[in-house]
C-alpha cells in the first residue's frame, strides 16, 4: 500500500486507485509520444463499387516502447479528456496533408482521391478550427477538396446554429465532411437536412450482423435511402464478406471500407498501393 497522505488514493477502492494511477502514467507517456516519434499514421482504403481505391481513412497508432502497438480506442479518450488531442489532432492533420502533397507530386492520385481524417469533439470546438484546417492545407500546398473530415453525431447535438456556419465556411473552401458511426446516435432526417454534409458512414456494427439480424438489414437500407434523399455519399464500414458487399451494392451504397478490401496499413505501403493503381 502507498504511504498515507501521499495522495487521496487511500480513500478509493484499491482496484480503482490502481486504474487511476495507470491512467496518469499512460497520459504522461502519451504527452511525450509524439516528440519520441512513437505516433504513426496508418491508412485504410475506401473503395468504390468496382473495388477501385476512391480514398483512404487515416487511423492513428501508438508504438509504445514496452507495450507494443496501441490502438486509438485505448488512448484517444484519454487524449480527449486531457486536451492533448488538440496537439495530436493538429499533427495528424498536418502529416496527412504532407502525405497528400507527396503522393500528388508523384502523380499517384486520381482527381477525386480523398483522405478522411477523424476529428474529435474537442478539436472541432477549438475557436480557430477552420483556421487550423486552412493553414495545414495551404502550407502543404494541397487542394482542400482532398480532405474529408469525419465528425460524429455526438458532437453535433448542441446548438446547430453554432455548428452549421463552421461546416458551411469550410465547405465553401472545398473541405468535405462525413458523419461517422452513423446510426449509433439519434439524428432525424429533419436534423440531417440542416447540416451541410457530403457523406454518411454506416457504423460497422450494422454491417457486421447484416445477414443474421433482420433489424440491421432494415437499418442499413434506411440509412442508404436517407443518404440518397439528401444527395449524400454513403460509405459502409466494416465490410468483411463478399455477401455484405453484394447486399450493400444492391441497395445503392456507393463506397466501402473493411478488411475485405484491405486492413489499415502504414502510409508507405498505402502509397505503394496508390502507385500500383495508377499503373494499371
Ligand atoms: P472509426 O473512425 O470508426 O474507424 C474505423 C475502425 O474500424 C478502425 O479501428 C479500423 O481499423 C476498424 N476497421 C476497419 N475495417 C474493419 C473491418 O472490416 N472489421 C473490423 N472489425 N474493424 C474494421 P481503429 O483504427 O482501432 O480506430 C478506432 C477509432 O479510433 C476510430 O474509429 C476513430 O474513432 C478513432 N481514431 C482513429 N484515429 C484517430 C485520429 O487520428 N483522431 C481521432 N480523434 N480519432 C481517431
Ligand atoms: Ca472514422
Ligand atoms: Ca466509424
Ligand atoms: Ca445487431
Amino acid at each position: 500500500a502507498k504511504a498515507a497522505g501521499r495522495n487521496t488514493a487511500c480513500f478509493f477502492d484499491p482496484a480503482m486507485a490502481a486504474a487511476m494511477e495507470a491512467r496518469v502514467a499512460l497520459l504522461a507517456e502519451l504527452r511525450k509520444a509524439r516528440t519520441l516519434d512513437q505516433l504513426h499514421l496508418h491508412c485504410q482504403p475506401v473503395v468504390d463499387a468496382a473495388g477501385r481505391i476512391a480514398g483512404g481513412e487515416i487511423l492513428l497508432r501508438w508504438e509504445h516502447p514496452d507495450r507494443g502497438w496501441i490502438g486509438p480506442s485505448d488512448f484517444i479518450p484519454l487524449a480527449e479528456e486531457s486536451g492533448l488531442i488538440i496537439d495530436i489532432g493538429t499533427w495528424v492533420l498536418e502529416t496527412a496533408c504532407g502525405l497528400l502533397r507527396a503522393w500528388e507530386t508523384r502523380d499517384w492520385l486520381s482527381p477525386d482521391f480523398f483522405l478522411s481524417i477523424n476529428i474529435s469533439p474537442r478539436q472541432f470546438r477549438q475557436p480557430d478550427f477552420p483556421g487550423i484546417i486552412h493553414t495545414a492545407a495551404e502550407r502543404a500546398g494541397i487542394s482542400p477538396h482532398r480532405l474529408k473530415l469525419e465528425i460524429t453525431e455526438g458532437m453535433l447535438i448542441s446548438k446547430l446554429d453554432d455548428i452549421v456556419p463552421i461546416l458551411a465556411g469550410l465547405r465553401a473552401a472545398g473541405v468535405r465532411f462525413s458523419l461517422d458511426d452513423f446510426g449509433t446516435g439519434y439524428s432525424s432526417l429533419a436534423y440531417l437536412q440542416r447540416l451541410p454534409l457530403d457523406q454518411l458512414k454506416i457504423d460497422r456494427s450494422f454491417v457486421l450482423d447484416l445477414h443474421h439480424d433482420a433489424n440491421d438489414a432494415v437499418i442499413v437500407r434506411t440509412i442508404i435511402n436517407m443518404g440518397q434523399s439528401l444527395a449524400l455519399e454513403v460509405v459502409a464500414e466494416g465490410v468483411e464478406t463478399l455477401a455484405q458487399f453484394e447486399f450493400l451494392k444492391e441497395h445503392g451504397c456507393g463506397l466501402f471500407q473493411g478488411y475485405l478490401f484491405g486492413q489499415p496499413v502504414d502510409t508507405d505501403s498505402f502509397g505503394a498501393k496508390l502507385r500500383a493503381g495508377t499503373r494499371l
